[in-house]
């Protein structure tokens, strides 16, 4: 009997507050955090993938055009799944629609991906890609803070979200072609009180960025030159989603 009502307990919740499938936004079956059709169809990068930032290349590749043609700040990354019309709706919930449940479910299965990598980087601390402070009022919430809260919880490893700011100057991002947002992005981020966490005495720290999408990845550079311009020894990324094409700066 005292079993039965733990196991009802569990589900109450549920009940209460049905939870919706981040992937076709449906009601999610009692107990479980998507549908288990959906589960079936998602589009995660596979094996044969570029070794520097984790986009899918042909199998004759090692790294990626971008990665050949543009300088890296940082050190290695990789994401969950391919940026595909079915996630471009689940991130778009995610970020726009008010779903930061969402953020929970995507960061585990983010870890569930990456936790190989994660054990392999050693990594002291876990930091969002910060928000500019007009959209972070707009939202509510950092979506990248939601991931790495998620990725901590399953690590172990220490979040911080006082250590990687952004400068405000980057208002006119939007307008810029992708050559133009990279050169804009320079002096986007700063390192603030939070610095000493990046260099544990004499040695300096690994940090793992998180961030909804990676794109041409030139937002993920900038917070790396900022880091490693601030005693940061290595820094790694972990996005739920990389894609091609244009670069996402909220
Ligand atoms: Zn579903
Ligand atoms: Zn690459």
């Amino acid at each position: 009997m005292a079993r039965k009502t733990a196991d009802l307990l569990k589900i109450v919740p549920d009940l209460l507050y049905p939870r919706r499938c981040p992937f076709c936004h449906d009601i999610a079956p009692v107990g479980l955090e998507a549908c288990p059709s959906c589960l079936k169809k998602l589009p995660y990068v596979g094996e044969v993938r570029c070794r520097k930032c984790g986009k899918p290349v042909d199998s004759t590749m090692v790294f990626c055009d971008d990665c050949m043609k543009t300088r890296r700040f940082f050190d290695e990354g990789r994401a969950a799944f391919r940026y595909d019309d079915l996630m471009r709706e689940t991130i778009r919930f995610f970020k726009n629609k008010g779903r930061k449940e969402y953020g929970h479910v995507l960061g585990s299965m983010l870890y569930e991906c990456a936790k190989d990598d994660i054990a392999r980087w050693d990594a002291d601390l876990i930091l969002p890609v910060p928000l500019h402070k007009a959209k972070l009022r707009q939202r509510g919430y950092n979506q990248a803070a939601v991931i790495a809260e998620e990725l901590s919880k399953s690590s172990g490893i220490p979040m911080r979200t006082d250590v990687l700011l952004r400068a405000d100057r980057t208002a006119a991002m939007k307008s810029l072609d992708a050559a133009g947002r990279k050169r804009n992005l320079t002096g986007a981020f700063r390192v603030t009180e939070g610095k000493a966490a990046l260099s544990g005495g004499c040695v300096p720290g690994a940090v793992i960025l998180a961030d909804d999408i990676f794109t041409t990845g030139a937002t993920m550079d900038e917070c790396a030159r900022t880091l490693k311009a601030a005693g940061a020894q290595s820094v790694y990324f972990l996005t739920v989603c990389i894609g091609g094409g244009e670069e996402t700066i909220f």
